[in-house]
């Protein structure tokens, strides 16, 4: 593991920089990756954001946004950039099999270094340096600390700032969950201090939707919603033929996981949909009920604590019903 000092080096020395996110990249990959991005542009001439399938589009009005590639639409000239690569950062994932189709060519360039920022449980060492810390509440917060650690601070831009608070935002659910802490307000008032409007990417982030999104909303909760008190779970499941009912876009079902939390006594959410005929799931809990063990142990997943995922090898009803066979299991943890 390099320390800081030979990192920067590192950094003085590359001229074309690969940064890397996770499969289905959300929030906090797409905002971490430009803001990094944003930085190393100060120092790099070429500097290529790589997102396994396309990033959502209610992230596009991100500084930056239209030069990311995505390898399910330009595999090739991918290949070539990773293969040209002399520095990739990983960012928001701690296994590279979390890029998917992806992970195989980024193995093939074995001289490239590499970084991985993440804040993922269970970090793997693949990496040449890495700032991994579980604690913190999005990898942006980790990309603020990373900044820091370069003596770059006097780098952060508008729009550095802008990608920043999106990872941030999107990830701790509006600064609700319980990793946010006073460094996420500090770091926060330090974007705010170099001009970013919280007001109005809350806007860009959350008030942006179409009317389809909204209507599959109602859909989902009134058609798609299944309620087991006796072990203060929920489902939601959404198949193909549902989704494409209200014209699905990817970004769509962002967020939906977490309605259920909001009804009383509701400690573990669920949320089941099938896109390109895979059946991924969502799991949220309340409290010190683990779901990112659950996802491990049945469903090929992980993630943390209180927000995990995961595949199902079987149909969305299927994957229901697997649901209903597992919870007694872990009745008496739902009920603690
Ligand atoms: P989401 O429900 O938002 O897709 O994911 C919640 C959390 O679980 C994220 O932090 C994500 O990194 C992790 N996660 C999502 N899908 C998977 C998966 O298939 N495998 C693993 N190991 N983690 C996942
Ligand atoms: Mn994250």
């Amino acid at each position: 593991m390099k320390n800081w000092t030979e990192v920067e080096d590192i950094i003085s020395k590359s001229k074309r920089v690969v940064i890397l996110s996770h499969r289905s990249p959300d929030g906090d990959s797409v905002g971490s990756s430009l803001a990094l991005y944003h930085y190393l542009t100060n120092f790099i001439s070429h500097v290529q954001v790589i997102t396994p399938d396309p990033a959502p589009k209610f992230l596009s009005w991100l500084a930056g946004f239209e030069t990311i590639l995505n390898y399910q639409e330009n595999e090739q000239k991918i290949n070539q950039e990773l293969q040209e690569a002399d520095l990739i950062c990983c960012l928001d994932f701690n296994t590279p099999s979390r890029m998917g189709d992806l992970e195989k060519a980024f193995r093939l360039n074995t001289d490239a270094f590499i970084i991985n920022i993440d804040h993922h449980q269970d970090p793997e060492d693949f990496a040449d340096f890495q700032l991994s810390d579980t604690s913190a509440s999005s990898t942006c917060q980790l990309i603020y600390d990373f900044i820091v650690g370069l003596k770059g601070i006097d780098k952060l831009t508008v729009e550095l700032g802008e990608a920043m608070y999106t990872g941030i935002v999107t990830d701790t659910g509006s600064f609700r969950f319980s990793s946010t802490s006073k460094h996420t307000h500090n770091v926060v008032a330090e974007l705010i201090e170099v001009g970013i409007n919280p007001g109005q990417i809350h806007e860009n982030i959350f008030n942006n939707y179409s009317v389809d999104r909204l209507k599959l909303l109602g859909f989902a909760l009134n058609e798609r919603f299944n309620i087991y008190e006796k072990y203060k779970a929920a489902i939601i499941y959404l198949s193909e033929k549902d989704l494409n009912q209200f014209q699905f876009q990817k970004g769509d079902t962002e967020g939906l996981v977490n309605y259920p939390l909001s009804v009383e006594n509701i400690r573990m959410s669920i949320l089941i949909t099938e896109k390109d005929g895979k059946v991924k799931m969502s799991f949220r809990s309340k409290g010190n009920f683990r779901v990112n063990e659950l996802s491990a142990k049945y469903f090929n997943g992980g993630g943390h604590f209180n927000a995990a995922g995961g595949i199902s090898d079987v149909g969305v009803l299927e994957t229901v019903q697997k649901l209903e066979e597992i919870f007694p299991e872990y009745e008496k943890e739902l009920n603690a």
